[in-house]
């Protein structure tokens, strides 16, 4: 095998899923949008639905319709984009449930599928999805008598539980929902771990589910293991790489990975990241290309066969942080050449 293993536990997803849930003491669906945060949509969502996750979450229609093919009638499945211009017919045919965005939206929706299901999307803050206060007075009476299956809105700040701008937006999520009698909800994985003040009817967990933060708790769901091409001995003064950037303080070894970052390890990160052979962290060096990375090895006992980058001793934020940049980019950015497994 020439190119990575990337294994995914389902069983980790599922553990994740019910941890979540157990602190949130309210429906727990569960966020698939870009193929499950690039684990796979169709596996994912079916293994939750075989543990009871009953609502599925999606950025798009098109993702919602290859998800529908894989889960069957049965659970639902929301779209964030909400009813967009052509998407009539797919959400018809797929059986989807748009998270209305605006007036716009709701008119395309009730002309062209009077009487088909729909959420409605409030923003409480965030601006960058759904509606205003303002819009949602004007509409409120009209988007009600057509019998919305949940009303939502998302958090801008929910990483950090000391934000003001988290209180600021559950009190305006519910100054715009005051005595409405739909289901509602407002945390994704962020806005669970704020308390229960968050959770209302239903929570819409994502890179929680995925072993990310900030569910510091999560179960690791992702292993990396990146096949070595060939160690070779470097002289000191040698050097390694595009233009040079590693030069050998003392006699090497350097080992040429098969992954770089046109498989989502990018370029980035070079500088700082390491990996792992068992447990002995080993340095990467020089730059990132493309479909190769350099390692010094020669700290290690012997020529390893295979590094590991993501695991047991090194997550997908710390990942990130080598990269400055967050977990589910990491996550969404893993590459389509890994050899997948998917593990229960
Ligand atoms: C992506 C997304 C989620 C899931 O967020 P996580 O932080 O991954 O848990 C929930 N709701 C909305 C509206 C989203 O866009």
């Amino acid at each position: 095998m020439s190119t990575a293993t990337l294994t995914i536990d389902l069983d980790a997803i599922a553990s994740n899923w019910r941890a979540l849930a157990n602190i949130a003491q309210a429906e727990t669906g569960a966020v698939v949008k870009a193929d499950a945060y690039g684990l796979g949509a169709d596996r994912v969502a079916r293994h939750l639905a075989a543990q009871g996750a009953r609502q599925f979450f999606v950025a798009v229609a098109e993702e919602g319709v290859a998800l529908r093919r894989a889960l069957g009638s049965g659970p639902s499945i929301s779209v964030f984009s909400g009813h967009m211009d052509g998407d009539a017919e797919t959400i018809r045919a797929a059986s989807l449930t748009p998270l209305i965005n605006s007036l716009d939206q709701m008119l395309r929706h009730v002309e062209a599928l009077p009487g088909h299901p729909f959420g409605l999307q409030l923003d409480s803050g965030m601006n960058r999805l759904g509606m205003e206060p303002a819009e949602w007075s004007a509409l409120r009476d009209i988007a009600l008598a057509q019998n919305p299956t949940l009303i939502m809105s998302h958090l801008a700040c929910a990483d950090d539980p000391n934000h003001a701008m988290n209180e600021a937006q559950r009190a305006a999520f519910d100054d715009m929902t005051a005595g409405i009698d739909v289901p509602r909800s407002l945390s994704a994985t962020g806005g669970i771990l704020l308390g229960a003040d968050y959770h209302y009817d239903l929570v819409r967990p994502g890179v929680g589910l995925y072993g990310g933060l900030p569910f510091i708790d999560a179960i690791p769901v992702v292993t990396l293991d990146i096949p070595v091409v060939q160690v070779r001995d470097v002289a000191a003064g040698e050097t390694v790489g595009y233009a040079n950037s590693w030069t050998a303080k003392r006699p090497s070894q350097v080992a040429t990975i098969s992954a770089g970052y046109a498989d989502g390890l990018i370029r980035a990160m070079g500088p700082k990241a390491q990996m792992h052979a068992g447990d002995m962290a080993v340095p990467v060096i020089g730059r990132v290309s493309m479909d190769l990375i350099t390692v010094d090895v020669t700290d290690l006992p012997e020529p390893p066969k295979s590094l590991q980058l993501l695991g047991l001793h090194q997550s997908v934020d710390t990942v990130a942080g080598f990269a400055d940049t967050i977990g589910y980019e990491i996550l969404t950015s893993l590459g389509s050449r890994y050899n997948r497994v998917w593990r229960t």
